[in-house]
């Protein structure tokens, strides 16, 4: 068998990769405890999963629109225009979760050799769709004095912007670094990048998971007037990542070529995943008030132990449900990663997965109950030297 030269440019994911090696462990009867996992430990609320139940049951087992159905399309729009963003349905798409949506997009977007300016670090599964598609990820640093701050530099972005540039992708809150991108640095990348005519992907999949009463804001902004491009999903804000559904959003020419690759490749979301969504955007939302202030505790906790550390340091994270410690200068993260899980019990991710300046931190999720962050810290804390 002949493989494509692209087979070449696949890489594993490290982060399902992590898991699989806790899943190893545990077949053995090893308790682990898990700062690996990025996906909430709490279940979709109830009424969520009534409705795609009662989906089920009423036959809407069918293929449905491209685009996903009427009833959801016009549910994300009401949302998005609660948050400032012009748009009306046909500037939506929806996919069985947003990883597809992201390989969409870059998909429309690179050709070999071009690239595309991230942030580092950042989830390593940006670079491998990029690098899959045969473009380069030019990457510019989130950091000030060791902590992830939001406060990369705009000039940095500025200047990497070359001939071959086809894209600007902003990740807030971000994988690993809870960081959140300010909205008036958002706004003052869309004038690069509108100056520029080069798309700002603009990945919101933790916008609902802030904490310190920080908003995650995007500028008011007409998405049929620019070129900003934002891929979001129901994973993390509803707890419902094994269900698959995540979206898009671009102006109407570019969201009609998205269709096209979906009509050509997954054909459509599931049906009644649509319906459950659409309780979820039209429903209560007293639940994810409770969750976020879970989420900002086990945070709280889970930064005042790894401060506990002789060496590592972590400033609180404002968003998502990660923290990502530096773990001391020239600490190697793949093995420091090993050695937790393998002598301690306790899983991570190692730093270097996401990037340049990952190396010396470890990417740990605090979707884990609180009494567990303890244990897990007390584990790291007795296994290093003081
Ligand atoms: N974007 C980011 C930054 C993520 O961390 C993830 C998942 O971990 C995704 C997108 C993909 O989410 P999904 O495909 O479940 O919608």
């Amino acid at each position: 068998m002949e493989l494509s030269s692209s087979v070449n440019r696949l890489k594993p994911s490290p982060t399902i990769g992590a898991s699989e090696e806790v899943r190893k462990l545990k077949a053995k009867g090893i308790d682990v405890v898990r700062f690996d996992i990025g996906e909430p430990d709490f279940d979709t609320p109830d009424h969520i999963r009534m409705a795609g139940i009662e989906a089920i049951k009423k036959g809407f087992t069918h293929y449905t629109s491209a685009r996903g159905i009427p009833e959801l399309r016009e549910a994300l729009v009401s949302d998005q225009k609660r948050i400032g963003l012009g748009l009306d349905t046909s500037n939506v798409v929806f996919y069985p979760g947003s990883k597809i949506g992201l390989f969409s997009i870059f998909s429309l977007l690179v050709d070999p050799g071009s690239e595309v300016i991230i942030q580092d670090p950042l989830w390593p599964t940006y670079g491998s769709i990029i690098e899959y598609l045969g473009g380069i990820p030019v990457r510019v640093g989130d950091w000030s004095d060791q902590s992830p701050s939001g406060v990369f530099s705009l000039e940095e972005f500025e200047r990497k912007i070359s001939s071959k540039t086809r894209a600007i992708l902003i990740n807030s809150p971000c994988n690993p670094t809870g960081a959140v991108v300010t909205d008036d640095k958002i706004e003052e990348l869309l004038e690069i990048s509108g100056s520029k005519q080069i798309p700002l992907v603009l990945d919101r999949i933790y916008s609902a998971l802030t904490y310190d009463g920080v908003e995650d804001k995007i500028p008011a902004y007409d998405v049929e007037d620019g070129n900003l491009i934002v891929i979001s999903g129901f994973s993390k804000e509803f707890a419902m990542t094994g269900w698959r559904l995540g979206y898009s959003i671009a102006p109407k020419s570019f969201t009609n070529l998205l269709v096209e690759f979906q009509e050509n490749t997954t054909t459509c979301p599931s049906s009644f995943v649509q319906y459950a969504a659409l309780a979820a955007l039209t429903g209560a939302r007293d639940w994810q008030k409770k969750m976020n202030a879970e989420y900002e505790e086990r945070r709280n906790v889970m930064v005042g132990e790894i401060n506990r550390i002789h060496g590592w340091k972590c400033a609180p994270p404002q968003g998502a449900f990660y923290c990502f410690p530096f773990t001391g200068n020239g600490s190697d993260s793949v093995s420091l990663s090993s050695k937790l899980l393998l002598q301690a019990g306790v899983s991570s991710v190692a730093g270097a997965f996401f990037g340049e300046r990952g190396e010396s931190h470890l990417r740990l999720s605090y979707t884990t109950p609180r009494d567990r962050i303890v244990e897990g810290m007390k584990r790291i804390r007795d296994l290093l030297p003081l």
